[in-house]
């Protein structure tokens, strides 16, 4: 399917491993230009470089990136300097780490504020307005199933992301959806990443347990028995971002292979 995307302009962060580059290869794929940031210069140049020779060569798509930390200022005026202006967004940076709320002092509560929720904010303030007068855009949070479902270790996640979510049905829903920019929220369950080996590493150090044993547990509570790739969650961000999708907006999209056990 064409996905009628080719010549945008998207902004991909988080974009050097995992669910972030995930993306940036499917918009890529449809010919759209990815401007990628990661902090690390290396991994993401190299991220970058195997885009480039492998999707964009035959896309014709160009690929830019920028080593910044995107939750800070300095980090997103590096970005934006580098074009300014976007068709698509998708925000995106590391996870908050697991815990227990008792040891969670206010400046770990600010950590996870300032990457998962008003980091984003930024990134829209930044660039809806140019959308909406340009009369397309779209903008893909990746935040998490804990959104949805909570889980217990990750307090700082289930919080700091649901603040990101009320606020974003509501902005979804203001005046830019008349003028052709959609705001989605895509919702990863369990995806095989080094997110996700790390979370059961954090665990097994805890447990005792090996992390092949808390993975394979992990598997069976899924109904899919398996986890997600990163190339699957980039399928949805693609289709997501098109302008076939342009009647979805303020929707939270879980990607879970069924784990989550509710109809709805
Ligand atoms: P990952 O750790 O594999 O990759 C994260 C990417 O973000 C890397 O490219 C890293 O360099 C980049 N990054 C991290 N902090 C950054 C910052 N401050 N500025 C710029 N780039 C930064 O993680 P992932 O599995 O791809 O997860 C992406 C997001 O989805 C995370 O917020 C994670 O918590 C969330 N999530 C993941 C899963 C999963 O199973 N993988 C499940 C639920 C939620």
């Amino acid at each position: 399917m064409d996905l009628g995307l080719t010549g945008r302009w998207a902004l991909v962060c988080g974009a050097s491993r995992g669910l972030g580059f995930g993306c940036a290869q499917a918009l890529v794929r449809e010919g759209v230009h990815v401007l990628m940031v990661a902090r690390r210069p290396d991994v993401l140049a190299a991220a970058a470089a195997q885009l480039a020779a492998e999707d964009a060569a035959a896309s014709g798509a160009q690929v830019l990136h920028c080593a910044a930390d995107i939750t800070t200022p300095e980090g997103r005026a590096a970005a934006f300097a580098i074009r300014a202006d976007f068709d698509i967004v998708v925000t995106n940076a590391g996870g908050p780490p697991p815990g227990t709320f008792r040891d969670w002092d206010r400046d770990a509560w600010l950590r996870a504020l300032d990457a998962n929720m008003l980091t984003p904010i930024e990134l829209i303030k930044a660039t809806v307005d140019g959308m909406a007068q340009r009369g397309f855009g779209r903008i893909i949070n990746i935040t998490s199933g804990a959104v949805k479902a909570p889980i217990d270790m990750l307090g700082l996640s289930n919080g700091a992301r649901s603040g990101l979510t009320g606020f974003v049905a509501g902005l979804a829903r203001s005046s830019i959806a008349a003028q052709g920019v959609t705001i989605n929220n895509l919702l990863p369950g369990p995806f095989d990443t080094d997110r996700l080996q790390g979370l059961f590493a954090s665990s097994a150090q805890k447990t005792g347990q090996t992390v092949e044993a808390l993975a394979a547990t992990r598997r069976k509570g899924i109904p899919a028995q398996r986890f997600g790739t990163p190339e699957e969650f980039g399928a949805a961000c693609a289709f997501l971002c098109s302008p076939l999708a342009g009647f979805i907006t303020g929707q939270n999209l879980l990607l879970d292979g069924g784990a989550f056990g509710g109809t709805f």
